[in-house]
């Protein structure tokens, strides 16, 4: 049993665990990292890292025995998921009753899985639902030094206007705009040199090889290709990875004790661990630190961690729908997994959508429309601590959906109506037009301002953070990841320079 000190351990490499470690490296602080995914740079069997989503394998999901991909069926038929080992692959499904979140699970958290679209949340609706957060600061500084750090880039006109890999976003484009609505393109962190070069046929086919959610061979700048190659070159920052954090707790000295169970990629314990440090950063994502939290609250490790912590927890209204094409408009056999477009009708005051015209690579013409639609969906949920499970578990009741299917059906009636088209309702299971029980966005649970101060320091303890998607309050309009960066620059800086400089 080793134990360990650092001055300050991150746990948690997604977006905001890999700000946190860069600028405290950056600062001189010995900092630990610990993630319980693997560090993805070896190959496998077939001489790549990831497997593609249409030949899955325990690659591609963190121990499960069958994939769980959000499409289950086509034409009805159970077509889309796989049996597969348990192995400790790099999507997680966590199946709570009524929604489910994805999330990634390696160095680099969700960069590993996401689609890779940046987008930076119009300014009136940060404004909205962070007001004590100022505006001016994050639009002239760290939104452009989070775009700047993850080297957000726009896919060239030629690949969007003449690329057979983007029909479908074509054809998504021509029929939002017979409806009405404005299109917007989207700027990604997918390297669209790359991208062109796959084209040309001159490297691996990865964006265009049906590679995205189980992980991506090329093209993608993950973190580990960013942030976290950064943090590392400091020299102050160790990283850990198969190291599942199982509790944190603090000592009589006051500083943190974090237990930790190294695993092996089958999921067994080989050593039982406990480091400590003086400042802790959760950074294990909306769900994992906010899970973690409550459970130490509730199980009296961190008894004075306020009431706030687990509650204001939303889904960014995300919903899932699609659309059936007329024969004459197919949307193509080959496509890019990268999103490349939105329909913005976020001004809509009644019913605010920016929906993804999301790709579907099938490998054979499907004649859909796939979109993740993002909605103001003000419904909000909780963790509860169960004791039967030693967990804490997400509340959300199927009704609180429904304000998101409402908006997405505003939005895609008309479309189809402008199309004359209809929904496909063989995708979701139960003849369901809208997948509304799963997001990819989960946000919240330890709101800025609400369970911590104005930078993410815990109410009720010292030199406990908060640096993820868990500070934002539930929705933020776009897809989150740009969000969650620059406001993790934004508080870092902060704690740099007050708790831990002087
Ligand atoms: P995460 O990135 O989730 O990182 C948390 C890390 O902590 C993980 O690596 C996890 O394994 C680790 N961890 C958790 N618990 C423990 C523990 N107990 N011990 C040790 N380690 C632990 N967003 C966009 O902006 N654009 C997109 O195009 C987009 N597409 C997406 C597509 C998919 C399929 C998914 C799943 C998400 C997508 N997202 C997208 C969302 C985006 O990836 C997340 O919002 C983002 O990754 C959250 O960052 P984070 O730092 O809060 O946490």
């Amino acid at each position: 049993n080793e134990t360990t000190h650092f001055t300050s351990i991150v746990i948690g490499t997604g977006y905001g665990g890999a700000v946190s470690a860069l600028r405290l490296g950056e600062a001189g602080v010995d900092t630990l990292m610990l993630e319980m995914g693997q560090l993805w740079d070896k190959p496998g069997p077939d001489g790549k890292v990831f497997c593609k989503m249409t030949k899955p394998d325990g690659r591609a999901m963190w121990f499960k025995n069958r994939t769980e991909a959000p499409l289950s069926s086509f034409l009805w038929i159970d077509a889309i998921n796989r049996p597969i080992d348990y192995y400790a692959g790099v999507l997680d499904r966590i199946n709570y009753p009524n929604m489910s979140v994805y999330v990634g699970r390696g160095v680099g958290g969700g960069s590993l899985v996401n689609g890779g679209m940046a987008v930076t949340p119009p300014m009136n609706y940060f404004q909205e639902i962070l007001p004590e957060v100022n505006t001016h600061e994050m639009y002239n500084k760290y939104f452009p030094r989070a775009n700047q750090k993850l080297q957000v880039n726009t896919i060239p006109n030629t690949l969007l206007e003449n690329s057979p890999y983007y029909r479908f976003t074509r054809v998504g484009r021509q029929q939002a705009e017979k409806a009405g609505f404005k299109t917007v393109t989207v700027p990604n962190i997918y390297d669209y040199n790359y991208m062109q070069q796959e084209e040309a046929g001159k490297v691996h086919k990865s964006a265009f090889g049906k590679e995205v959610i189980y992980g991506n061979n090329g093209g993608k700048r993950s973190l580990d290709k960013t942030y976290l190659a950064d943090a590392l070159g400091t020299g102050k920052v160790t990283l850990k990875y198969l190291h599942r954090v199982d509790a944190i707790t603090q000592n009589s000295q006051g500083l943190y004790q974090i237990d930790v169970s190294e695993i092996n990629t089958s999921g067994a314990t080989v050593a039982k661990k406990t480091f400590t440090c003086k400042h802790l950063f959760m950074c294990a994502g909306s769900v994992g630190s906010t899970e973690m939290l409550v459970r130490a609250r509730e199980t009296g490790k961190l008894p004075s961690l306020p009431s706030e912590v687990g509650t204001h927890w939303g889904n960014n209204g995300n919903v899932m729908t699609a659309r059936a094409n007329h024969m004459w408009h197919p949307t193509g056999t080959k496509q890019s997994t990268i999103p490349a477009m939105g329909i913005n009708d976020w001004d809509n005051a009644s019913n605010p959508v920016f929906a993804e015209i999301a790709p579907l690579p099938t490998g054979f013409e499907t004649w859909i429309s796939l979109y993740l639609a993002i909605t103001k969906n003000p419904e909000r949920g909780h963790f509860e601590y169960d004791a039967t499970k030693q967990q804490a578990v997400l509340r959300w009741g199927a009704h609180q959906s429904q304000p998101s299917i409402n908006s997405a059906k505003a939005m895609f009636d008309k479309i189809n109506k402008a199309n004359t088209t209809i929904y496909r309702y063989d995708l979701f299971g139960n003849n369901k037009a809208f997948a509304d029980d799963f997001t990819y966005h989960p946000l919240g649970g330890c709101v800025l301002g609400k369970a911590t101060d104005l930078y993410g320091r815990i109410k009720g303890y010292s030199n406990l953070y908060v640096n993820d998607g868990a500070l934002v309050p539930g929705n933020t309009g776009v897809n989150p990841f740009i969000t969650i960066t620059a406001m993790a620059e934004r508080n870092i800086e902060k704690i740099i320079q007050e708790d831990m400089l002087k």
